[in-house]
């Protein structure tokens, strides 16, 4: 196997780290290594006004929090350490499906030819690209962030040693929210839009105007520190929607090149790991039966559907009620407040 990837490991990726309970207990290596950097105990999400609020907190971690060069790179270092063979530092710019293999292209127009290949490489794919399975007009949702170095001990001051973190809803009327993660010495403070709901607003939205003046609103709430200072942003995109079909003959697509993101949080770490390992299970047979056909690797999507894509579905709805109806929503469960 070669685990092909355009930049070096270990790599940086736009992220805000936040990793699901659900997936270090699916995956439990990541809870016994070195990959967490910080558990959250408890939480805010704010409404759009900043009038209403629910606050939770537990005894035990509420989220993970990890770096993503280093979670990354131990994940790299797993698959090579089962016999993958690592080529980073190269772009793949085309693939090419026969009945007999799949061949990629890189940029130094070199081929590596293998019975299958896995799209696993982000957003905008190329290979997703390339094989014709992405729309022309695929849409994706943007965010700005930038994450900053807070001393271990300050950070208790301000975040609490629970690593308390916030999500802003429709943070001055962007259709989307901002972010607050803590970690363990440093925070991500992010904005993000949600595109397809942009109708339900008619402002017109600058990001990183928008981020100035979260970083403002954060040090006057005394969130972070007041002698933080602003850092130039970066951008990200996330996809919108899972693609309509994830596989086709040699080829399957996983994570944010397949369009697997929590609509509601932006979240897709999760749903990349266990679109990996349902790929790896279907790839498995395809080897036991020396059958690489578009219609065997269909299994493919039938288990990620199973899985994880049915919740997709129901929370791609949920997220425009969720934005539009933000401030009642939060006004209501305001009034419940899940304690120690
Ligand atoms: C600002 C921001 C904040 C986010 N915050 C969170 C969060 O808190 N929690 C969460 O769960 N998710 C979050 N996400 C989403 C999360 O980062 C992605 O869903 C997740 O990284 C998807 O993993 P992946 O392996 O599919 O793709 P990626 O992590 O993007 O990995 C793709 C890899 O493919 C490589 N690649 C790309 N093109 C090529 C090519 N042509 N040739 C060779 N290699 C290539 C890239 O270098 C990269 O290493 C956030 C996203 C953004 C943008």
């Amino acid at each position: 196997m070669v685990l092909v990837d355009k930049d070096n490991f270990p790599r940086a990726k736009p992220c805000g780290g936040g990793v699901p309970m659900g997936t270090i207990k699916r995956f439990p290596y990541l809870k016994d290594s070195d990959f967490i950097e910080a558990y959250a105990y408890g939480g805010f999400i704010h409404s759009p006004s900043l009038k209403y609020r629910i606050e939770f907190h537990g005894e035990k971690p509420v989220v993970a929090m990890v770096a993503r060069e280093r979670f990354d790179h131990g994940l790299a270092l797993i698959a090579v350490d089962n016999g993958a063979q690592l080529l980073d530092g190269k772009q793949v710019k085309d693939i090419h499906i026969s009945p007999d293999n799949a061949e990629i292209t890189l940029e130094d127009q070199t081929t590596i030819s293998s019975d299958v290949v896995i799209g696993a490489d982000g957003i905008p794919s190329t290979i997703a690209r390339k094989s014709g399975l992405t729309p022309q007009n695929k849409k994706v949702n943007v965010c700005v962030f930038q994450e900053y170095k807070v001393d271990e001990k300050t950070l208790d001051e301000y975040a609490t040693t629970e690593r308390v973190g916030h999500l802003h809803l429709m943070y001055e009327n962007i259709p989307g929210y901002a972010w607050l993660f803590p970690k363990k010495d440093c925070v991500n403070i992010g904005v993000g839009e949600f595109m397809p709901f942009r109708k339900h607003t008619t402002k017109k939205v600058n990001l990183i105007e928008m981020y100035n003046s979260y970083f403002k609103m954060l040090q006057q709430d005394k969130l972070i520190p007041k002698d933080l200072k602003i850092g130039k942003v970066k951008g990200g995109s996330v996809p919108i929607y899972p693609l309509e079909q994830t596989y086709s003959e040699r080829l399957l697509l996983c994570g944010d090149a397949a369009g697997f993101i929590n609509p509601v949080s932006g979240g897709g770490i999760h749903f990349a790991m266990v679109s990996g390992e349902n790929a790896a299970t279907v790839i498995s047979n395809a080897f036991e039966n020396e059958n690489f056909k578009s219609s065997f690797l269909s299994r493919y999507q039938q288990l990620w559907m199973e899985e994880f894509g049915k919740d997709l579905r129901m929370f791609a709805s949920f997220t425009n009620i969720w934005l539009r109806q933000a401030e009642k929503f939060i006004k209501i469960a305001s009034t419940v407040i899940l304690m120690k």
